[in-house]
């Protein structure tokens, strides 16, 4: 590793020092190399190293980045957790210095190119942004923030704390979580995939941005971050519409010598997409719409059945619904599947009063 120099001391205190390590090394196991010995974690990952100290009753932190701007992002991602697993019990964390940035590091204002249905129920927006070299060979995952229309955008900023401060009043944000689907260097463009979902008597504004989009249009990206490509020679990927996008771009740029499996859930057969990939990649289409009643949970039986046919070396990549996320995870818990070998996250919550 390169000689970092950027470095940043922190106090949290919470109300159980040794709880929130325990919660900061089972939660960043899936996103960096965590080591662990007794009162003392470290954290590695591409955005630097992060030592993680219980001292007096409270967690000292020490970061070490190769940048400024990455050291700030490891604050940021590192605050919002902390403040997350605090949950509503008292919490401070202060740091050494105050941020020396004026603006995240890892927003990207990008404008509408254009927007088309990839499929009836898949919309894709293509943006133009000014520089997508943070996108290349990086996390797949961004938040896309659309300002309230008719304003000019007030995009945010940092808090004391290192959380970020989210524009309120007239000036809030939509704020939904997308995936890079693809990007192009060379036009200097990124494509993001909408799941037009329908949600009878519930507005859904990302997949209505999506709709109403007009090239010129304005919005950020913040990130990428979090769910890397997975780097393994054989990958079972698990998942439904929203997590078609990942599937697609995962395929795409594995090399040739991967081995893929997907099982992916959509509609019904006009919503299949042809995946290319130069590793071998077979796919299995499962489709909701003419499953009889009694099979509504089919993706989580096929999931568990080629989980468990799955060998150790195999990446195990899952994203769906909440609660058919947690049924599938208790099955890679059951045969013990390494954690690094796995990504596990729901993308989307069914909601109980409109199912
Ligand atoms: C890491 C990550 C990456 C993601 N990538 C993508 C992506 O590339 N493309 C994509 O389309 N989605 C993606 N999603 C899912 C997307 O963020 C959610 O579907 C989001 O809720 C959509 O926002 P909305 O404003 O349209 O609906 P919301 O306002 O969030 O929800 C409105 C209603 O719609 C229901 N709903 C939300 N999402 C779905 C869905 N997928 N299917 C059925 N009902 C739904 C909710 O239960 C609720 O009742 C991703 C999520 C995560 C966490």
């Amino acid at each position: 590793m390169n000689a970092v120099n950027f470095k940043l001391s922190g106090i949290a205190v919470p109300v159980s020092p040794a709880d929130m390590l325990e919660e900061i090394c089972e939660h960043f196991i899936e996103h960096a190399e965590v080591e662990r010995k007794d009162g003392l974690a470290v954290l590695r990952s591409k955005l630097g190293t992060a030592q993680i100290k219980i001292e007096n009753a409270r967690l000292r932190i020490e970061l070490d980045c190769p940048t400024r701007e990455t050291l700030h992002m490891s604050r940021t991602v590192l605050a919002e957790h902390l403040f997350y697993f605090a949950e509503n019990q008292p919490f401070e964390l202060t740091w050494s210095e105050p941020t020396s940035l004026s603006a995240l590091p890892n927003l990207h204002e990008v404008t509408v190119v254009s927007a088309y249905d990839v499929t009836p129920h898949m919309r894709r927006v293509i943006f133009s942004c000014a520089d997508v070299m943070p996108f290349v060979d990086g996390d797949m995952h961004v938040r896309l923030l659309v300002p309230p229309k008719g304003r000019p955008p007030v995009w945010p900023g940092f808090r004391d704390d290192g959380r970020i401060a989210w524009p309120e009043g007239k000036n809030e944000l939509l704020v939904r979580v997308y995936t890079i689907r693809a990007l192009d260097r060379d036009r200097r463009e990124l494509w993001i995939d909408f799941l037009q979902h329908p949600a009878p008597g519930m507005s859904t504004p990302g997949a209505d941005f999506a709709r109403d989009v007009r090239p010129g249009d304005v919005a950020a990206l913040l990130g990428p971050g979090a769910g890397g490509l997975p780097e393994a020679r054989t990958i079972l990927l698990i998942g439904d519409e929203s997590a078609l996008p990942a599937i697609a771009r995962i395929a795409a740029e594995a090399p040739a010598e991967t081995r893929m499996r997907a099982i992916i859930e959509v509609e019904d057969g006009a919503e299949e997409q042809p995946l290319q990939s130069k590793g071998a990649l077979s796919v299995q289409w499962l489709h909701r719409a003419s499953y009889p009643n009694a099979a509504a949970d089919m993706l989580v039986r096929e999931a568990k059945a080629a989980i468990e046919a799955a060998n150790d070396e195999t990446f195990v990549w899952v994203a769906c619904e909440k609660s058919d996320v947690r049924t599938i995870k208790t099955s890679l818990k059951a045969r013990n599947h390494d954690r690094r070998m796995m990504y596990v996250a729901w993308y989307w919550e069914r909601d109980m009063n409109t199912a």
